[in-house]
């Protein structure tokens, strides 16, 4: 089965609350977790970003629900490919809030120090990706797990370190 990872990039709806946000949240982990998807959201009040990654076909399919949600809109297909492995294997949907996405974070990959990734190149985007697998990396490995989001059978057994990650993926910063 071929692990498989696809970014998007999207606008929110006016009208959406953190209440909307929690809600997306708890629907992603049950599903996912269901799944065997994991990944990451990122959000501000205006975009989201979010990581998918699990078999080309769950990862589809998930894909396919939250295009059709008017929750958010001008949705943005940011990367889609095969990978070696999980960036966010321990979470079923990590929630990154605003205040996780610090302006000194936002400035190494983009112009600006709003958080708009329907702005941002992809190769920033994935870096930025790659950047907050690492730290969540090193904070799960700080702290017992705290939302095991599948099962033993599907996470990777030798998951290769995230050192050095943006040089695996062969990335550059392009700004
Ligand atoms: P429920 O979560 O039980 O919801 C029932 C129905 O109500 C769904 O059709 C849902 O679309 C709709 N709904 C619920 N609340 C609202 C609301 N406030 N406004 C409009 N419609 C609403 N789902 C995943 O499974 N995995 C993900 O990783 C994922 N990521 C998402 C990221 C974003 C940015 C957004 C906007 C949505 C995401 N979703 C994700 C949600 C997805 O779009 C579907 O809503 C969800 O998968 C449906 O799950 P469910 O069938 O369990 O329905």
């Amino acid at each position: 089965m071929t692990l498989f990872r696809l970014v998007y990039a999207s606008r929110a709806a006016d009208a959406l609350t953190p209440s909307d946000h929690d809600q997306i949240l708890v629907s992603s982990r049950r599903n996912n977790g269901k799944a065997g998807v994991t990944g990451l959201l990122a959000f501000s009040a205006r975009e989201f970003l979010q990581c998918l990654e699990g078999s080309r076909e769950a990862v589809s399919t998930t894909y396919g629900r939250i295009l059709a949600d008017p929750r958010h809109q001008d949705v943005q297909l940011i990367d889609c490919r095969a990978a070696d492995v999980r960036w966010f294997g321990e979470w079923g949907m990590h929630g990154l809030p605003p205040s996780k996405l610090t302006r000194q974070r936002v400035l190494r990959y983009s112009e600006r120090e709003l958080f708009t990734p329907t702005r941002m190149s992809s190769g920033n985007v994935l870096a930025l990706l790659a950047d907050l697998a690492q730290e969540l990396d090193a904070e799960q490995k700080a702290t017992a797990p705290l939302e095991p989001a599948v099962t033993s059978s599907i996470r990777p057994s030798s998951e290769a370190p995230r050192e050095g990650l943006l040089a695996k993926i062969g990335l550059k910063r392009e700004n």
